[in-house]
C-alpha cells in the first residue's frame, strides 16, 4: 500500500487487499491453528525466517488487517492487536521492564493504567515514578536513572483532557535514549500522529474510537520502528540473545521492540486479540476518518453551548479559546479536538444525579468514545472509593460530569443537555 496515501483513505483501503476472486473484505479467520504439507515450512516459521501463520496465539489473518490498517494509520512498522486496551499497555512495559527497572509516568492517565503501574507492576518488581505532565522538563528528567524504561503518556488524557505537550517529551526521550510512549486512544491517528512528533511507541484501547461502536474490546500497540536498540545498555534484553528464541537478539532486527513484543510477550502471555473482534475493529476502522470530524465539530458545539450556561460552573474542553490546553491542541490536534469532555454542575453530588438521571437520549456508561454519547460522574463510579483527599489529588471534583460526545445531530445533543439542566 502506498505510505503517501491521505488518512481517509488508509482508514478505508489499508491492511487488506484481495486478490482476485477472493473476498473483498477480510474473512473472520475463525481457526487456531494453519496446516502444512512441509515439515521445513513450518520450521521456517517457528525461525522467524518467514511470513505467515502456525497457531492464532501468535497471529492470525483477520487480526492482521487490522493490525496493517493501524500501523499504516500511525505511520508504524508494524502493529499487535492485543485483548484489550490495558493488556497492550501492560505488554508494551513488560516487554522492556522487569523486576528492578522502572518506567516514569504522567499521572494525568486513564485510571486503569494509573492502577496497573501504581499497583500491580510493583508487585513484579517494576517500580512506576509518576509527574505531572505540564511540570518543566528538568523536573521530569531527574525521575530517570540507568534502570528507567520508558516515559508513558496520553495524548489527550482521559478523563482530565491534558493534551500532552509532546516536543518536550521527545526531547527528553531522545537526550536520555529512553523509548517514549503515547497513548493515542482519544487522539486517534486521524487527529495526531504521535510518530511525527517523535514518539517510538503508539498504544490505543481500540475498544474506543477504533472499533467507534462499543461493539469490540481490544487493544493495538503499534512500534514506530524509530528507536536505536543497538548498543543502549539501557536494553541489555535486546542485545543480548534470547534463549527462549533460539538466541535472537532482537536489536539486530529491523523492527526490534514489534518483534520481540509478539514472539515473547504475546507467545508468553497470550493475551492476542481474538479473530471477531479484529474483524469488527478492522471495519469499524473504515468510518475512523469521518466520525473523528463528527465528534470533534460536536464536541466544539456543544462545550461552547455549556460554556455559557448559568448552571455550569466549569468546562473542560480543548477547542475553547479559554481551555487551558488550547494552544497546545492548536498545535498539535489542529484538524479536531476529539469528542470528550468534562465540566462541573453548579452544585452537589445529588445535583449532579438529578442532571445524569434526567438525560434521555445521552445514556449513564462506564465508556467512552463510540457513535453513542454517553456520561459518567468519577466521584460516585470509577473514583468513588477515594478520599476526600485523593480525589482532590485525581483531579476529580464531585461535580465533575465525563461527558463523550457521540455522531448524533449536535442540536438533538444540546437540547437533551438543557432539558436535564432545567431539572436541577
Ligand atoms: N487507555 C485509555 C486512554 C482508556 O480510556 C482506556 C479505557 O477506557 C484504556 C487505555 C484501557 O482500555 P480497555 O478498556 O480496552 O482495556
Amino acid at each position: 500500500m502506498n505510505k503517501n496515501l491521505k488518512q481517509d483513505t488508509l482508514c478505508v483501503q489499508a491492511g487488506y487487499s484481495p486478490k482476485s476472486g477472493e473476498a473483498r473484505i477480510p474473512p473472520i479467520v475463525q481457526s487456531t491453528t494453519y496446516a502444512y504439507e512441509k515439515t521445513q515450512d513450518m520450521a521456517d516459521l517457528f525461525d522467524l525466517k518467514s511470513d505467515g501463520y502456525f497457531y492464532s496465539r501468535l497471529a492470525n489473518p483477520t487480526v492482521a488487517a487490522f493490525e496493517g490498517k493501524v500501523a499504516a494509520l500511525e505511520k508504524g512498522a508494524c502493529a499487535i492487536g492485543c485483548s484489550s486496551g490495558m493488556s497492550a499497555t501492560a505488554l508494551t512495559v513488560m516487554c522492556v521492564a522487569g523486576a528492578g527497572d522502572n518506567i516514569i509516568s504522567s499521572s494525568a492517565i486513564y485510571g486503569g493504567s494509573y492502577n496497573l503501574f501504581s499497583v500491580t507492576l510493583p508487585k513484579l518488581g517494576i517500580e512506576c515514578r509518576f509527574f505531572d505532565p505540564d511540570a518543566p522538563a528538568e523536573e521530569i528528567e531527574k525521575l530517570i536513572d540507568g534502570k528507567t524504561k520508558l516515559i508513558f503518556t496520553e495524548t489527550i488524557a482521559n478523563p482530565s483532557i491534558v493534551v500532552l505537550d509532546f516536543e518536550k517529551f521527545a526531547k527528553i526521550s531522545k537526550k536520555h535514549g529512553v523509548l517514549f510512549v503515547v497513548d493515542n486512544t482519544l487522539a486517534t491517528p486521524i487527529l495526531c500522529r504521535p510518530a511525527e512528533w517523535g514518539a517510538n511507541i503508539v498504544v490505543h484501547s481500540s475498544s474506543k474510537y477504533l472499533d467507534g461502536h462499543a461493539a469490540a474490546l481490544g487493544g493495538i500497540i503499534v512500534d514506530i520502528g524509530n528507536f536505536n536498540f543497538k548498543g543502549n545498555p539501557r536494553y541489555r534484553s535486546f542485545n543480548e540473545p534470547d534463549e527462549s528464541y533460539h538466541g535472537l537478539v532482537y536489536a539486530d532486527l529491523p523492527v526490534a521492540f514489534g518483534t520481540k513484543c509478539r514472539a515473547q510477550m504475546i507467545r508468553d502471555l497470550g493475551a492476542i486479540m481474538s479473530p471477531q473482534n479484529g474483524f469488527l475493529s478492522y471495519i469499524g476502522c473504515d468510518t475512523l476518518a469521518l466520525r473523528m470530524e463528527r465528534h470533534s465539530k460536536n464536541a466544539k458545539k456543544i462545550a461552547e453551548y455549556l460554556s455559557k450556561h448559568p448552571k455550569i460552573e466549569w468546562i473542560k474542553h480543548p477547542s475553547l479559546k479559554g481551555d487551558k490546553y488550547y494552544a497546545t491542541a492548536q498545535k498539535y490536534l489542529p484538524d479536531g479536538q476529539g469528542g470528550m469532555m468534562s465540566f462541573g454542575i453548579r452544585g452537589d453530588v445529588e445535583k449532579c444525579a438529578k442532571f445524569m438521571e434526567s438525560l434521555k437520549l445521552i445514556t449513564q456508561e462506564t465508556h467512552v468514545a463510540d457513535v453513542r454519547s454517553c456520561v459518567l460522574h468519577p466521584a460516585s463510579t470509577t473514583h468513588r472509593q477515594l478520599s476526600e483527599e485523593d480525589l482532590k489529588a485525581a483531579g476529580v471534583p464531585h461535580n465533575l460530569v465525563r461527558l463523550s460526545v457521540g455522531i448524533e445531530n449536535a442540536d438533538d445533543l444540546i437540547a437533551d443537555l438543557a432539558q436535564a439542566l432545567d431539572k436541577v
